[in-house]
């Protein structure tokens, strides 16, 4: 399980930006032909009117629609580019170097088994090892092995230690429905409003979001996270909370299913 969803997490594609997000040639041309930032955030607003964004990010004093002049798009919510990848990764989390990926929504719910099932591994090794190590430590002891026993139980020690912080803190995050990079720094929104906690949903609906409705596939590394990774139901909808998940779960299968072939 630890290899599968360390394969999962390794292998899986950020997932491309729908093309509708892609600015047009005529923006792009009237942003940088613009002779001030006014100009400039006015060809961006009126290309963005009809999309399905609701963050926003502070230029000029002002809440404006966020977009990547790398990749030539607006960028959908949660959605940020990683300057190692080179591309737009929706719902970022953070550029893993362990994994040599981005962890986002194709793939965080394979990082978060992996690190669980690595906790699990480095558990089972440190209480295995102890009584040995315990020996060794005792009687001073130098004979044949000794050191393989000292060098495995360090080394599982040290992993068992900081996956255990790294996935504590992951936990904390997915309660509250944060990404790493909005636990830096808040999300805008339409209203000019900065809410660390825009998108959470409740523990058990954030949970879900990730996990899927289904109990079943809770422990493989198989994709089950709900939604589309371009729109995320927002806090403020509480009353409609189960909706807008259900509603996410089955819009857009296209969308997802292109993630996967
Ligand atoms: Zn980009
Ligand atoms: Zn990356």
């Amino acid at each position: 399980m630890l290899l599968w969803s360390y394969w999962q997490t390794v292998c899986t594609s950020t997932g491309p930006v729908p093309k509708k997000f892609k600015l047009s040639d005529e923006t792009v041309e009237r942003f940088r032909k613009a002779n001030n930032e006014e100009e400039k955030l006015q060809a961006i607003e009126n290309y963005a009117n009809n999309l399905p964004i609701i963050t926003r990010t502070y230029i000029a004093g002002r809440a404006t629609y966020r977009y990547c002049f790398i990749c030539n798009h607006l960028k959908p919510d949660r959605c940020h580019h990683c300057r190692i990848c080179g591309v737009c990764v929706l719902k970022m989390d953070h550029h893993c170097p362990w994994v040599n990926n981005c962890i986002s929504y194709t793939n965080y719910k394979y990082f978060i088994l992996f690190l669980f099932y690595a906790f699990v591994f480095c558990s089972y090794i440190v209480i295995t090892t102890l009584p040995y190590f315990l020996e060794i430590w005792k009687h001073s002891s130098s004979g044949h092995g000794s050191i393989h026993v000292l060098f495995l139980f360090i080394i599982a020690v040290m992993f068992f230690l900081s996956i255990m912080s790294i996935f504590s803190y992951h936990l904390y995050l997915i309660g509250y429905n944060r990404t790493t990079l909005e636990a830096f720094r808040a999300p805008v929104f339409e209203n000019g409003r900065v809410d660390k906690n825009g998108f959470n949903l409740g523990l058990v609906n954030n949970f879900k979001q990730i996990f899927g409705n289904h109990c079943l596939l809770w422990p493989f590394p198989i994709f089950s996270s709900l939604g589309n990774g371009i729109t995320f139901p927002r806090s403020r909808e509480i009353s409609d909370r189960k909706t807008l998940l259900d509603e996410c779960d089955n819009s857009d299968e296209d969308t997802n299913d292109a993630f996967y072939v």
